[in-house]
């Protein structure tokens, strides 16, 4: 019998200290889990990467190395993002003319407006044309290839209007705003510090 109660007692006990266990298995968790795997994290980010930005061949041979000091799982996460970030701003690049739409799929005032504009007018027809070089290349960025929507897509001129390129769509080319912000910008590493893979790349550190 005293066996018995002892053996409730100690029961007891031990159900009361597993409580704040189970109460706060979230924190206990995240906190074990600051010295989680960065491999993992890199292999998460590498097929994210590859899923949505298959024209960057990003370069994962040195970045565990550039990190191996740091011993915040979540620094370490961080370093790794800007890395990544860094490499997608300065990925080289060149605008180039395109392939060509076949003419079925061209309107009757295709071919006048293609011409070049008094002062750098855009033509009547441009939105159209943008739609039809975005369809050209099946809604994608032509610099990183990641998928884009036709309202959050950018029409440039592969040949500049000042060096006589006109409206043709072999002359127009879809990017996306991060990719054509880099094209066009005198400052990468000032543009690269809020382009929006740096978003999505940072959602993926843990919190
Ligand atoms: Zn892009």
């Amino acid at each position: 019998m005293k066996l018995d109660i002892e053996f409730i007692i100690y029961s007891v006990i031990i159900i009361f200290c597993l409580i704040p266990l189970y109460i706060y298995r979230k924190e206990i968790y995240s906190k074990f889990s600051k010295s989680g795997n960065i491999k993992i994290f890199i292999k998460d980010i590498d097929a994210y990467l590859s899923l949505h930005y298959p024209k960057i061949n990003f370069d994962f041979s040195n970045i565990l190395k550039k990190v191996e000091e740091e011993k915040d799982i979540k620094i370490k996460e961080i370093l790794v993002v800007e890395d990544l970030v860094s490499q997608f701003a300065t990925y080289e690049y060149e605008l180039t003319t395109q392939t060509s739409v076949s003419r079925d799929k061209l309107w009757s005032s295709y071919d006048n407006n293609s011409k070049l504009l008094k002062d750098n007018k855009f033509p009547i027809d441009w939105n159209q044309r943008k739609e039809a070089a975005w369809i050209r290349d099946k809604n994608k960025c032509n610099r990183c290839g990641t998928k884009i929507k036709l309202i959050d897509s950018q029409a440039l001129l592969a040949k500049q209007m000042r060096n006589g390129g006109g409206f043709n769509l072999e002359n127009i080319v879809i990017l996306c705003s991060d990719c054509a912000r880099l094209v066009r910008t005198s400052n990468i590493e000032k543009t690269s510090r809020d382009l929006l893979i740096s978003d999505r790349l940072m959602k993926q550190v843990k919190n």
